[in-house]
């Protein structure tokens, strides 16, 4: 039997007390397999594709673990293109973990993480983007993440690929057929077409890379540390970006040792807000381990808000900080200045003439509320800095291997357009276009090695 087919079971719904829990079964024969532990009106075996079948599920000694619903699904019509069972029992762990259970006695191997998901792709219902494109719709925390998993689920990114593998293809055997024809010197391509149309090609796939830097924010949300010196009133300032209390608000400098993340969505986008502890000269060792953890937490951060307050003598102090924390970062993040407090001078506005220095600033008073909803528009602006032409209806990419598979077929583009211009030999050129059709077939799977199969569906929960 090829092991691929083997009859494997899970439980595909949640571990915990519901209304319904599901525990599927499929491979080669499933339907016959679990027909054995169902009594209905009539079996399973007899039962069409798509139907729905109601009955007990009993153990081998014939008991009754309880009543179930089966939906039957022949092959090739069913996720993952195999004969699949669905037993839909009374939600509970005690009763699928049963069934479960009897299923794997009669047989069954229990499914790995990610199986039934990686047997669609290996039977065809999907390619490799949009097996991915399932484990991020499942994982999707807000409006943006959902809506870009769902394009790439249904087949945007992997539409986009097809497309430029194909142009790649009809150059590629344009140049390989002047080749055969190169002994009695006929051209049938002319250079400045291939360059063209090299170009094109290199700069939709440089907008695919360019997108990678949104797409994550929208699959992962964009952390945003809240930095500053004691009490200027970074907790008070995450407590109202939240609207409640999570954060411990006192006047006792330093009482943020620790860092605290909360997530909230602005506009269907998720932010991670992290609140950490206050910057200041310290001999205090907690309070020397939290400024570490906040040094380490700019560096991680995708926009660092520095919160200050509105004092002459000490927002230029704030300000030399922010620099030598966005100088001394391991690589170049938007930063903000919030002015906290403005409630105690409200007509009070920081100069900054410094080029260096000079960073979007909002004013806000935690006390009073003011000025939150121009932070919340100022963060949201900063993430989709950077968006280059991507629009919704381009395809975005979200995944760190599609960048880097994307990123190694511009560059063997690349080459292959240098080689052109200089005027080598045809096969040379070809040589580096096969090389990036096959980098851009990795992003959809058509080239893959079992070790990136096993890595991508690892992440995925047992189930799906
Ligand atoms: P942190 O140490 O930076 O986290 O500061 P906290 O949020 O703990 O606040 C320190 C103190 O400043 C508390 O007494 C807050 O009530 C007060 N505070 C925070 N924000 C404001 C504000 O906008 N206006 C005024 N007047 N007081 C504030």
């Amino acid at each position: 039997m090829n092991p691929r087919d083997d009859i494997i079971a899970a439980i595909v719904t949640p571990i915990g007390e519901g209304g319904i829990s599901v525990v599927r079964v499929c491979g080669r024969g499933a339907v016959e397999f679990a027909s054995q532990r169902f009594r209905g009106k009539s079996p399973l075996t007899l039962a069409a594709s798509h139907t729905a079948h109601f009955g007990l599920f009993t153990d081998r000694n014939g008991d009754i673990i309880d009543e179930v619903v089966s939906t039957v699904f022949r092959a090739p019509h069913s996720y993952t293109a195999e004969d699949t069972v669905e037993f839909s029992c009374h939600g509970g762990m005690y009763i699928s973990r049963r069934i479960l259970g009897t299923l794997v006695e009669s047989g069954a191997r229990p499914a790995e993480p990610g199986e039934f998901t990686r047997r669609a792709f290996l039977n065809g219902r999907m390619d490799l983007s949009q097996a991915e494109a399932v484990a991020d719709l499942i994982s999707s925390r807000s409006e943006r993440s959902h809506r870009v998993s769902v394009a790439q689920l249904r087949g945007k990114l992997s539409g986009k690929i097809a497309e430029l593998r194909e142009k790649l293809l009809n150059l590629c055997s344009l140049l390989e057929l002047e080749l055969d024809f190169s002994e009695e010197g006929i051209e049938l391509t002319d250079k400045s077409n291939i360059n063209s149309s090299l170009t094109s090609v290199i700069r939709d796939i440089a907008g695919l890379i360019d997108s990678y830097n949104q797409g994550r924010l929208y699959r992962e949300g964009v952390r945003v540390a809240l930095i500053g010196r004691p009490n200027v009133g970074k907790s008070s300032i995450l407590n109202s970006l939240l609207s409640d209390d999570r954060a411990i608000v006192t006047d006792v400098p330093g009482t943020t040792r620790d860092t605290i993340q909360e997530s909230l969505t602005i506009d269907g986008l998720l932010f991670s807000v992290i609140d950490t502890a206050g910057l200041r000269k310290s001999e205090d060792k907690v309070e020397l381990e939290g400024m570490l953890r906040t040094k380490r937490e700019a560096d991680h951060a995708d926009i660092v808000a520095f919160i200050s307050e509105p004092d002459d003598e000490l927002i230029q102090e704030d300000l030399q900080s922010l620099i030598s924390l966005r100088n001394g970062a391991s690589s170049q993040r938007a930063c903000i200045v919030v002015v906290n407090k403005i409630d105690l001078k409200p007509d009070w506005r920081v100069t900054t003439s410094n080029g260096e220095g000079d960073f979007p600033t909002v004013y806000t008073s935690a006390k009073t509320g003011l000025g939150f909803e121009r932070l919340k528009s100022c963060i949201l602006e900063l993430s989709c800095q950077g968006n280059g032409s991507s629009t919704d209806s381009s395809p975005m990419i979200t995944n760190e291997r599609h960048a880097q598979s994307l990123t190694k077929a511009r560059e063997c583009l690349l080459r292959a357009q240098e080689d052109s211009v200089e005027g080598k030999s045809n096969e040379f050129i070809a040589i580096n276009l096969r090389l990036a059709m096959e980098n851009l077939g990795e992003v959809v799977g058509v080239v893959t090695t079992d070790e990136v199969l096993d890595n991508i569906f690892a992440r995925f929960c047992i189930g799906k």
